[in-house]
């Protein structure tokens, strides 16, 4: 297919060399090249000072690459891209370099080792990026990802945990304590004559009082492992792990009591001036026979039970 029109690349080697020069240096990508006996730069690409500042006569050896990383970073990329070298293997590695006004620049590394007929290693060519931007994207990302779990698990009103947390967290504690036969206990909480107080001051106010309570019985959650949620509507839970019948009827009456001297004023509620709440409270080292629906279902018929018997009342096992 020779044809007199088609420049061929064996034809002029002095041309292309300089066409590639020109393509190289300006492209955004950074080319340089490493003589690996001597680990000494060969060649770097002069658009290494708009990046970082320093100029491409300042890049020296090996360690001059090395020092203009951020400590965190260096270790690591240093004993991997060393040690991907020796074996002959091509790699890339993201770091951070500084830059000659003390800042850094995300970089991605992109190595090319060249090797003779032998195999024995002769140089490494690569292309240095800027990825400064998206790492940037990354980390807003990261965030925002943080940030979704976070209210996937929130009960969007109240800010403490919200049903689907509870019901993770609840077959978690139900497993474990079974596993290990260690007391689990559950603590169901319900706003007395809500529906009065948001008849009485309206569904704002409602939901304000709502938030309140929830703040406040949330304190009931001491120790490390205790969770609170809303479990909907006006109703709360507290899961109590490694916690028996009398911590946790301790805790119920504490939370019962803590609502009371919140006093909020409720003036159409049946039971009080104020704002109460009733409590149904269980304890269970569960075996394989029991399940944990059923016993939820059990804390909630004690729940009950403390309003037919007049509200504003903890209940737990019948004695
Ligand atoms: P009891 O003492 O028997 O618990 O009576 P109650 O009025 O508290 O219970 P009921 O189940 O009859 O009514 C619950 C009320 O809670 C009705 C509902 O409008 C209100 N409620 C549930 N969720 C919210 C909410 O997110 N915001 C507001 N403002 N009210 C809510
Ligand atoms: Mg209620
Ligand atoms: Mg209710």
């Amino acid at each position: 297919m020779a044809n007199d029109d088609v420049p061929t690349n064996a034809a002029k080697p002095e041309v292309d060399s300089a066409v590639y020069k020109t393509l190289l240096e300006s492209t955004k990508a950074i080319p340089w090249k490493i003589d690996w006996s001597t680990k000494r730069f060969a060649y770097i690409g002069p658009q290494i000072e708009a990046l970082l500042g320093w100029s491409p006569e300042s890049w020296v050896t090996v360690q001059d690459w090395a020092d203009r990383m951020h400590p965190d970073d260096r270790q690591w990329v240093v004993d991997y891209c060393v040690a991907q070298s020796k074996a002959g293997v091509d790699h890339e590695a993201d770091y951070r370099a500084l830059t000659k006004d003390g800042s850094y620049v995300w970089l991605r590394d992109v190595v090319h080792v060249v090797r003779n007929a032998d195999g024995v290693v002769e140089a490494l060519i690569g292309f240095m990026f800027d990825i400064s931007e998206r790492k940037r994207s990354e980390e807003r990302l990261m965030g925002l990802q943080r940030e979704l779990e976070d209210l996937s698990f929130k009960d969007g009103l109240t800010d403490v945990g919200n049903r689907r947390r509870f019901d993770t967290i609840m077959e978690a504690e139900w497993g474990s304590a079974g596993r290990n036969q260690r007391p689990l206990s559950l603590v169901m909480i319900d706003i007395d004559c809500f529906k009065q107080y948001n008849d009485r001051y309206g569904h704002v106010r409602g939901d304000e009082c709502l938030k309140r309570v929830a703040q406040t019985l949330r304190r009931g959650a001491r120790r490390p492992r205790d969770f609170f949620a809303r479990y909907g509507g006006e109703e709360f839970a507290l899961v109590l792990p490694e916690t028996d019948e009398s911590g946790a009827e301790r805790v119920a009456a504490r939370c019962r009591d803590a609502i009371a001297e919140e006093a909020i004023p409720h003036e159409t509620s049946s039971v009080a001036p104020t704002v109460t709440v009733s409590i149904g409270v269980g304890t269970i080292i569960p075996s394989r026979d029991d399940s944990a629906l059923l016993f939820i279902e059990e804390v909630d018929r004690r729940l009950y039970r403390a309003k037919q018997e007049g509200r504003n009342r903890v209940v737990g096992r019948p004695r």
